[in-house]
C-alpha cells in the first residue's frame, strides 16, 4: 500500500487503537517509535520491531513525523506542553478524538511551539486499522498532509477534508449522527413491530431496504439545501407531518416510546408555523440550523 516503507514514524499512544496503529505502519515496514505512559503496552510492539523510546521528548525527536492516538486533548497537553519537548520543526498528526474547537486550539498551540500540526478522525475499530475498510479522516494544510501521505496509506483510507483543523472532528461528530439517527429510527420500529409478535430479525431486512432507499435522496436533497429552495417534488412537509402524527399515535397505542416521533414531529410543526408546509422535507434544515429548539 505504501510506496517509502523506509519513512520512519513515531506513535505516542498505544491503547487499543494507538496500538493497531503502530502495528499498521510497522507491517507496512516504516521504522517505528513508540511511547506510552504505561511502558508494558509497548512489548508486544517492541517484539515486532518498535523501537522504545525512553521518553515522549525521544520519541518525538525519532521521526518526521509523530501520530499521537490518546484519550483527549487535555492528555495531549499534559504530554506535550513541557517546554524542553523539542516540536519546532516536526509534524504532528493527532488523531485523538476530540470537538472542532480543541483542534483549532490544538493548531494554534502546535504552531506556537513550531510545529505542524493536522488533526484527525478515526473512523474504523481497532481491528479494521491496516485496511481499506479504516475510513481516516485529516484536516489541516494540504502540502502537510500529502508530504506524508505515502506513510499514512499504511492506516487505510485515509483521506484530506480541507485547510480548517476543525473539519475532521465535525464530520466525525456528523458522521456519528447519521449512525445513531438511522440506528433509533430501526430501533422504533422493531419496538412497534414486537408487539405484534415480529422480531428484529423479521424487521431488519426491511429496515435495511427503507434505509438504503431514503439514503439515495440525499444528493438531490443536499441540492436543494444548497440553493435555498425546497419544492415539493415528491410530498409537502405538511404532508410528512400528518404522517409523524400517526407515528405518534401507532406507537403510544401499541404502548411504545414515542419520545423521538415527537422530537421529530416538534421539529416539523415549527416550520410549518413559519410558513413551510408546502415545501420539502429538507427545508427543515431552517430548524437543525438553530441553537435552541424554540
Ligand atoms: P484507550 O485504549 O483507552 O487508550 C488511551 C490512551 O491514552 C492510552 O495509551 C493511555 O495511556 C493514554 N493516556 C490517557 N491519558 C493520558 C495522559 N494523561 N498522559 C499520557 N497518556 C495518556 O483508548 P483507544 O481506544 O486507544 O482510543 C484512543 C483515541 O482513539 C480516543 O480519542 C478514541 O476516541 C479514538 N478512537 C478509538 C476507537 C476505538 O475503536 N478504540 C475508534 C475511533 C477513535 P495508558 O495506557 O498509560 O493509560
Amino acid at each position: 500500500m505504501n510506496n517509502h516503507p523506509e519513512t520512519s514514524v513515531t506513535v505516542i499512544g498505544l491503547g487499543l487503537m494507538g496500538r493497531s496503529l503502530a502495528g499498521a505502519f510497522l507491517a507496512a515496514g516504516h521504522p517505528t517509535a513508540v511511547w506510552n505512559r504505561t511502558a508494558s503496552k509497548a512489548d508486544q510492539l517492541v517484539a515486532a520491531g518498535a523501537w522504545r523510546a525512553p521518553t515522549v521528548g525521544d520519541a518525538v525527536k525519532a521521526s518526521p513525523l509523530t501520530i499521537l492516538c490518546l484519550t483527549d486533548y487535555p492528555a495531549m497537553h499534559e504530554l506535550l506542553d513541557a517546554d524542553d519537548i523539542e516540536l519546532d520543526g516536526t509534524t504532528l498528526i493527532n488523531l485523538t478524538s476530540g470537538d472542532s474547537a480543541q483542534a483549532r486550539e490544538a493548531a494554534r498551540w502546535a504552531e506556537r511551539r513550531g510545529a505542524r500540526y493536522l488533526d484527525g478522525a478515526i473512523m474504523a475499530i481497532p481491528s479494521t486499522i491496516g485496511t481499506a475498510e479504516a475510513v481516516i479522516l485529516h484536516s489541516g494544510p494540504r502540502p502537510d498532509f500529502e508530504a506524508h501521505r505515502p506513510t499514512l496509506d499504511a492506516l487505510g483510507t485515509v483521506t484530506h477534508l480541507g485547510a480548517d483543523h476543525g473539519l475532521a472532528s465535525l464530520y466525525d461528530v456528523a458522521g456519528l449522527a447519521m449512525m445513531w439517527s438511522v440506528l433509533n429510527a430501526w430501533l422504533q420500529g422493531t419496538a412497534m413491530l414486537r408487539t405484534a409478535g415480529v422480531d428484529a430479525t423479521t424487521y431488519a431486512p426491511f429496515a435495511q431496504q427503507i434505509a438504503t432507499g431514503v439514503a439515495q435522496w440525499l444528493p438531490g436533497y443536499a441540492e436543494q439545501i444548497d440553493s435555498g429552495s425546497f419544492p415539493a417534488e415528491v410530498s409537502a412537509l405538511e404532508t410528512d407531518a400528518r404522517a409523524m402524527a400517526h407515528l405518534i399515535e401507532e406507537s403510544e397505542a401499541v404502548g411504545v416510546n414515542a419520545e423521538l416521533p415527537r422530537l421529530i414531529k416538534a421539529m416539523a410543526d415549527r416550520a410549518i408555523a413559519a410558513g413551510h408546509g408546502g415545501e420539502q422535507y429538507p427545508v427543515l434544515i431552517e430548524e437543525f440550523g438553530k441553537p435552541r429548539g424554540d
